[in-house]
């Protein structure tokens, strides 16, 4: 089996670590908002993937995470407070609504599905070998990693000018003017909590649950960085070094980069991830869909009108690594389309396996599969074409 990997932008053979065993990461969400198309096509991409692999008899274990806490001032802080209620609820909320979108579209969860907030000892621990490695520093009774001392900085991105990494950067709320950091683009491993910090800012103590005591005691109480994160719980969770590492092509920088740099820094182990998979971003009226552009399509509006294979279909009709704009006749032919599978009366036989397998096998190439699907319905050719529909997923 073939797969692009972002890392050295190339198709490449797709070899485990370890024998049948595969590893993967996909980033999750930050529950303060409803389920996009954009974020549905992330997840049911990778859905499909492990669903293919778990057809050629690997053995998957899978973790994603949900960010219900972060260094940032804005998004489940900030709304929290407008809405006056606790982030925890608010995480709570979200995160419950996104995992029945998900389950309405036949989403295999993930083996370990993890909150940061829960997992914050795993964090410290990795910012404790970042400081005896001397990666990082403590001002303030905050942490930072020197990413001057990171070798190979930008390799995932291929932003090796520093410009261009602020620009992007910045995007993202990097707490670039931040006094404290030797260089902007240092990552904020650990923010610590400050005397005037409004009551909803929730601060981390390490006196309280036993949390890592042994680290630094220069360390204050405060909160975890976004970035760091992601590399505590793919280690914690899947080891040092993982197979597949995923998400959206707009997390590769400075998110992915980042915990390239952490998780490499901390264990010395490269790659941290052997295969970096990168979902492409969908659109809508010409511009990728975002909160701020105000062009969101809920998946649970979709529902309403659709059915979850329907979306499947139009999800799995783009190739996961392509930027692609949602057009509701698509949709409309997509419901079509799972409609002359499913009314399909034919007696099985394995023949399909065969093509449908080289398909796939080349870079996990869901939309000429499913034109395959459709010619087999076409010819009225008696292969198992409701099993190679299973197998990616619809029901
Ligand atoms: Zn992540």
């Amino acid at each position: 089996m073939k797969i692009f990997n972002s890392l050295t932008q190339k198709l490449e053979e797709f070899k485990p670590l370890n024998n049948n065993r595969v590893t993967i990461y996909v980033c999750g969400i930050t529950p303060y908002d409803t389920t996009h198309l954009g974020h549905a096509f992330t997840y049911i991409s990778f859905d499909a993937l492990i669903r293919y692999l778990k057809f050629k008899g690997f053995n998957v274990i899978y973790t994603q995470n949900v960010t219900d806490i972060n260094d940032r001032d804005k998004d489940i802080l900030q709304r929290a407070k407008e809405q006056n209620i606790s982030w925890q609820k608010l995480s709570e909320f979200w995160t419950e609504k996104f995992l029945s979108d998900m389950k309405c579209l036949n989403w295999i969860s993930p083996t370990n599905y993890l909150k940061a907030s829960e997992n914050i000892p795993a964090m410290l621990n990795l910012i404790q070998k970042l400081l005896d490695n001397s990666l990082g520093y403590i001002v303030n009774g905050s942490v930072y990693l020197d990413i001057s001392k990171v070798s190979g900085y930008g390799k995932l991105s291929k932003l090796f000018d520093r410009e261009k990494m602020i620009k992007v950067a910045k995007d993202f709320e990097e707490d670039l003017e931040n006094p404290d950091k030797r260089n902007p683009l240092d990552i904020t491993l650990w923010r610590a909590s400050k005397p005037n910090d409004p009551k909803h800012i929730p601060s981390f103590a390490f006196d309280s649950k036993g949390l890592a005591r042994h680290v630094s005691e220069a360390l204050q109480a405060g909160r975890p960085g976004w970035h760091i994160e992601c590399s505590a719980m793919s280690i914690s969770t899947l080891g040092e070094q993982i197979d597949i590492h995923g998400g959206g092509s707009d997390l590769k920088f400075p998110h992915h980069e980042a915990e390239i740099a952490q998780s490499e820094g901390a264990t010395g182990k490269i790659p941290f991830a052997k295969y970096w998979l990168h979902t492409g971003t969908v659109g809508y009226r010409g511009q990728k869909m975002s909160k701020s552009k105000g062009n969101l399509v809920m998946v649970s509006d979709l529902l309403k009108k659709y059915s979850q294979n329907a979306i499947r279909w139009l999800i799995l009709s783009h190739h996961w690594h392509e930027d692609w704009e949602f057009k509701e006749e698509d949709l409309a032919r997509a419901q079509k389309n799972v409609e002359l599978v499913e009314n399909l009366n034919l007696h099985l036989r394995g023949g399909g396996i065969k093509e449908f397998t080289r398909l796939m096998d080349n870079n996990l190439d869901t939309p000429k599969t499913l034109e395959y699907l459709l010619n087999l319905v076409e010819q009225n050719s008696k292969v198992e074409l409701k099993k190679l529909y299973n197998i990616l997923g619809f029901i």
